[in-house]
Parts: structure tokens; C-alpha cells; sequence
């Protein structure tokens, strides 16, 4: 029978990034993950510098072959184009990355291994509830079964979250999703030192969609190309990620070199739940981090970053309910999520809200690609990369924003 005080269900950035910060306290940690690693997840592998901070503050080896740097963000709309480069800030640096989530993910869990944390793949674990509380969690390899009892479990199973749903959490369906796809295209672009998004998104019969498609090099010879669109789009119910991969695919700038013939791997899909809209985030015995919570940002749907955000926040908590033997002190985890995140992420339902109307999407990337201040502030917003003393005009603009949404409806 193994002795641990935390176990962490998900080894993607949430759950590793809780399980590294437990092993560096000293804490008796297991972080299961059903999937055998190197696993492959779903995503555009783009890493931004809220990403990359924290990354180096868990002592990432950045010079791994496999990561490709980026200095900033190409963006088109039809013949409209820009480039900008990550912002200077006092905190998150200058600079991003792309690297596969096979590749990312493995190397942070080794690192939260380093921290004397058990890693256990190929594990499934799945709540025994007792009057609303984990009494033990089932752990399944190879049909072996064993139960652990740990003091408290942090659920990082990402966006499907059936171990978080057997708890009891739902997700607000008031509130805004995403749904995304992905896939691999070699192209001679894959050394660029841009990401690249392309803002005028439209579905196959020419509507324009609230969202983005990418292009993000590998810097390996293959680039990841994607589509994200927001549930707020008018015709929501019609949306079609696989046809709107086709419109992307043929429609990227011909310098890429992106077509059915160069095409990698099939596309495949997945689901960005945003804004902490996973309730509750807290319970008896047990904490919500990444996806799990629904952390996903609305505004880009950047959605490591804050994994391992909340997996860090989280991890604090957890140490300091254990140290003090009273479980009730995970409450202030919750609240350090709405101190941090809330007004933020209510701005950006507001915005998604918006462009959600149908001409709004081009109408606001028309406008903005043409003027470069406002797109190099409009880049700091969305990234959240605004800088909190030094405010220059963007910083200014959204305090604005936010004072008017803090007194108006909750979108
Ligand atoms: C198409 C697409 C593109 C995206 N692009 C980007 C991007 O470029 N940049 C960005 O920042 N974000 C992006 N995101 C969002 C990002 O992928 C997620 O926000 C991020 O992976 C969340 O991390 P997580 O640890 O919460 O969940 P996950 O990464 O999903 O990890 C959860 C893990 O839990 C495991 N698990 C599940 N159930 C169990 C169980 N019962 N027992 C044990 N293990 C279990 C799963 O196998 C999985 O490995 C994208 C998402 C999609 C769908």
C-alpha cells in the first residue's frame, strides 16, 4: 500500500505543474496519468511568455532539440498583415516557443519526478465518494487495481474531466467554449521565428468566425496548423472544425507550403472549456487545476499558461491545509483564483460576446491590423501580458474596460 498525502490525477501542465511545486515542499505526492508517456494531446503546442515563466521557474532545460523559439506574432486578415514581437515585461519574458505536447508534457513531469514525486502512467484513477468526500481513489493499470487514501487530490484531467464530474462539477453552459483541431503539415516555414494567426477565419460557405486558424513552427521541418472557434459564433450549431480546417488549409499564405500533400498526421479535435467556468473549483477534499477548471483564456485560447498557474496556486494551498491539519483552508484556493483571474476573464467573455456577432470578428481585425499601436496593446491585453506599474495606453484602455464591466452585467 503506497503512503501519500496528495495524489494528482493528469500528468498534462496542470497536473505536473501541482505535483512539481507538492514534491519541491517536501509533500508525499503521486501524480497518476491514464496515458503511457511520451503521450499525445490535442493542442497548438504554443507556448507564450506566461507559459515560459513558468516554465524557468521550475527549471526547464530550455535547450532540448525538440523546442523551437519565437520571437513574437504574425497575424493576417485577407491582404492585411502584421508582425509584432513579444512585448518587454517586468516579469514574462520577451519570448515563446513552440514544442510538441508529447515532448513538453514528459519533460515536466520528469521534472516533478525529480522533486521525489511518485509518476505513475498507464494509471486511471477514479473517486470512491463518501457523503461528498473522496475516502479513497481506485487506481487501474493492466487490470492490476490498487486504492490509495490520499489527505487531499488535486483533479487535472483536463477538459472532459470525468473524474471531476464524478464529483459532482459542471461546467456553466451560460458561458463561452471553444472548439479546436489540429494537424501536422511539413513545410519549408518550419524555422520561422513567428507564430502565425490567421484572423479572418470563415467556414466553408464563406461566414466569418469568431476565432482564429494558426500556424505554429516546430522549427523540426513541421509546422502545427489549427483552428479555434468560439461558441459564441451566430451559427454555433452548424460549426464544423474539420471543414473549417479544409477552408484554412486552403486558404494559408502559399509560402507554406501547406497542402493535403505535405499533410503529417489526420486532424484531430478537442474542446478549450474557458473563463474557470467548472464549478465547484473546491471541495472536502480535493481541488480543480487547468482544464478541470475550465482555465482556459477566452480572449486566445492559451490554455498551458494557465494550467500551470492554477497547478502552482493550488499546490500552495494544498501545502498550507496540510501543514495546518484543517482541510477547509483549500477554500482560499477559490479565492485566489477570482482574485487573479476574475474581472480578467469577465472582460474577455465580454469580448468574445462581441465578436460573436456576425461582420464583428472582420470588422475589428480590419480595423486593428491597420494601425500598429493599437495591435502591439491589443496583443498585451489578449496575452495577458499587461504590465501592472509603467502603464502605456493599452494597460490604460483596459483599466477602463474593466472598470465599466466590474458594475455591468456578468456575461
Ligand atoms: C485544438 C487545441 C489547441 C490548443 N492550443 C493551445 C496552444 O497553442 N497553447 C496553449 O497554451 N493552449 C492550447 N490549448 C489548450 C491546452 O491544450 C489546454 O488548456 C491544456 O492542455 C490544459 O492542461 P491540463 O493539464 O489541464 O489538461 P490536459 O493537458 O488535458 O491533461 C490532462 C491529463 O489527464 C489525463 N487523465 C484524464 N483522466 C484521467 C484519469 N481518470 N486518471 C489518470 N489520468 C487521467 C489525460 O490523459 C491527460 O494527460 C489548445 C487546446 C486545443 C483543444
Amino acid at each position: 500500500m503506497t503512503n501519500i498525502d496528495v495524489l494528482v490525477v493528469g500528468g498534462g501542465p496542470g497536473g505536473s505543474a501541482a505535483a512539481y511545486w507538492l514534491g519541491r515542499a517536501g509533500r508525499a505526492v503521486m501524480l497518476v496519468e491514464k496515458k503511457e508517456f511520451p503521450r499525445e494531446k490535442t493542442c497548438g503546442d504554443g507556448l507564450t511568455p506566461r507559459s515560459i515563466h513558468q516554465l524557468v521557474e521550475m527549471g526547464f532545460d530550455f535547450d532540448v532539440p525538440e523546442l523551437h523559439r519565437i520571437r513574437g506574432l504574425r497575424a493576417y486578415s485577407g491582404e492585411l498583415m502584421i508582425e509584432l514581437d513579444w512585448p518587454e515585461h517586468p516579469i514574462y519574458p520577451n519570448w515563446g516557443a513552440i514544442i510538441r505536447r508529447a515532448d513538453l508534457d514528459l519533460q515536466v513531469a520528469n521534472l516533478a519526478e525529480k522533486q521525489g514525486v511518485i509518476v505513475r502512467a498507464h494509471t486511471t484513477a477514479a473517486p470512491i465518494l463518501e457523503r461528498g468526500r473522496i475516502d479513497g481513489v481506485e487506481l487501474v493499470s493492466d487490470g492490476e487495481i490498487e486504492i490509495v487514501h490520499p489527505k487531499i487530490v488535486v483533479v487535472a484531467d483536463g477538459s472532459l474531466s470525468r473524474f471531476g464530474r464524478a464529483l459532482g462539477t459542471i461546467r456553466d453552459k451560460r458561458r463561452p467554449y471553444a472548439l479546436g483541431a489540429r494537424a501536422y503539415f511539413s513545410s519549408p516555414m518550419s524555422t520561422d521565428g513567428y507564430m502565425e494567426s490567421q484572423l479572418d477565419l470563415r467556414d466553408e460557405s464563406g461566414a466569418s468566425i469568431p476565432g482564429y486558424g494558426w500556424v505554429f513552427p516546430l522549427g523540426d521541418g513541421s509546422v502545427n496548423v489549427g483552428v479555434g472557434a468560439l461558441s459564441t459564433f451566430h451559427r454555433w450549431k452548424q460549426m464544423n472544425t474539420n471543414g473549417l480546417m479544409t477552408a484554412m488549409i486552403r486558404g494559408a499564405p502559399e509560402q507554406w507550403g501547406i497542402s493535403e500533400e505535405t499533410r503529417l498526421s489526420p486532424n484531430r479535435g478537442g474542446k478549450l472549456p474557458m473563463s474557470l467556468s467548472v464549478s465547484p473549483k473546491v471541495g472536502p477534499n480535493w481541488v480543480l487545476v487547468g482544464d478541470a477548471a475550465g482555465a482556459v483564456n477566452p480572449f486566445n485560447g492559451e490554455g498551458i499558461d494557465y494550467a500551470y498557474e492554477t497547478g502552482r496556486m493550488a499546490a500552495a494551498h494544498v501545502g498550507a491545509a496540510l501543514d495546518a491539519d484543517d482541510l477547509t483552508l483549500l477554500g482560499r484556493y477559490k479565492d485566489e483564483l477570482d482574485a487573479t483571474y476574475e474581472l480578467y476573464f469577465r472582460v474577455s467573455r465580454m469580448f468574445v460576446r462581441l465578436i460573436g456577432r456576425p461582420g464583428a470578428m472582420r470588422l475589428l481585425t480590419h480595423t486593428g491590423l491597420r494601425n500598429r499601436t493599437v495591435m502591439e496593446w491589443t496583443l498585451r491585453i489578449m496575452a495577458n501580458l499587461m504590465r501592472p506599474e509603467d502603464k502605456g495606453v493599452g494597460e490604460r484602455v483596459y483599466d477602463v474596460i474593466e472598470k465599466i464591466v466590474r458594475v455591468g452585467p456578468n456575461p
